[in-house]
């Protein structure tokens, strides 16, 4: 049997997407191939126009079109990822992210 839980709405959507997003780029290859570097392109494209929230994927696919995903190498997408998601915060009135923690908030662990 199944527990009752509602449908997300834009904020736990938003909390589970950037959870997955950061955690994709942590698992990203620290050097991709150009096969790789390709295919994390179409997905974040792809990815910005499904988005089940209609104002954030506009929003977030004007940002990748001003904004071309960095998708060289794992660093420089989890540092890409942290600004797009800071972008976002700015947005909504959030407090910035040092994205020099991006790596220990979602790869490493706090030290
Ligand atoms: P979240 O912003 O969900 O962050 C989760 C955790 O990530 C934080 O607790 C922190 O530990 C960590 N974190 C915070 N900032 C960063 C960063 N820059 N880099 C790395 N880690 C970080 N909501 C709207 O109301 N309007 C929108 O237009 C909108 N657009 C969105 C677009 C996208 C692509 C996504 C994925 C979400 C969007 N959201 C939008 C949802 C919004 O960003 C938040 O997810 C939601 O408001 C819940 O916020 P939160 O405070 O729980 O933390």
């Amino acid at each position: 049997t199944y527990r009752k839980v509602d449908p997300p709405d834009v904020t736990e959507l938003g909390r589970s997407s950037w959870t997955f997003l950061h955690a994709m780029t942590a698992k990203y290859p620290e050097k991709p191939n150009l096969n790789q570097q390709g295919e994390m392109k179409d997905f974040l494209n792809i990815f910005s126009k499904v988005y089940p929230c209609h104002w954030c994927a506009m929003d977030f696919a004007k940002y990748i079109e001003n904004h071309s995903p960095k998708v060289e190498s794992r660093d420089e997408l989890g540092q890409w990822m942290c600004e797009a998601h800071n972008h976002v915060n700015a947005k909504l009135g959030k407090p910035k992210f040092d994205c020099n923690f991006w790596k220990q908030r979602w790869k490493d662990g706090w030290e």
